[in-house]
């Protein structure tokens, strides 16, 4: 038996030594939050330096542990997403 939990997450990568994050898209697209590079410590904006957006599928077994992770679907970086 397992059950699935969806997560709208966003890729941003530093303008600057080019590394990658990953956060929730609530963070990057709807605040549009700035933050610190914990490489290099340049402060970029999320929202414009995001790369790409998805919504990830966690697949949960019967104790609530996660055992697998997959793309769902690909979205739009810049339009808000419903549900
Ligand atoms: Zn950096």
């Amino acid at each position: 038996m397992s059950a699935k939990a969806w997560l709208d997450i966003s890729v941003i990568q530093c303008p600057n030594c080019k590394r990658y994050y990953a956060d929730a898209s609530w963070y990057v697209a709807e605040i549009g939050a700035d933050i610190e590079c914990g490489i290099c410590h340049t402060t970029f904006n999320t929202k414009k330096s995001a790369t790409d957006r998805i919504m990830l599928s966690l697949k949960i077994n019967a104790e609530g542990k996660v055992q697998e992770a997959e793309i769902a679907r690909r979205l739009s970086k810049r339009k808000r997403q419903h549900k």
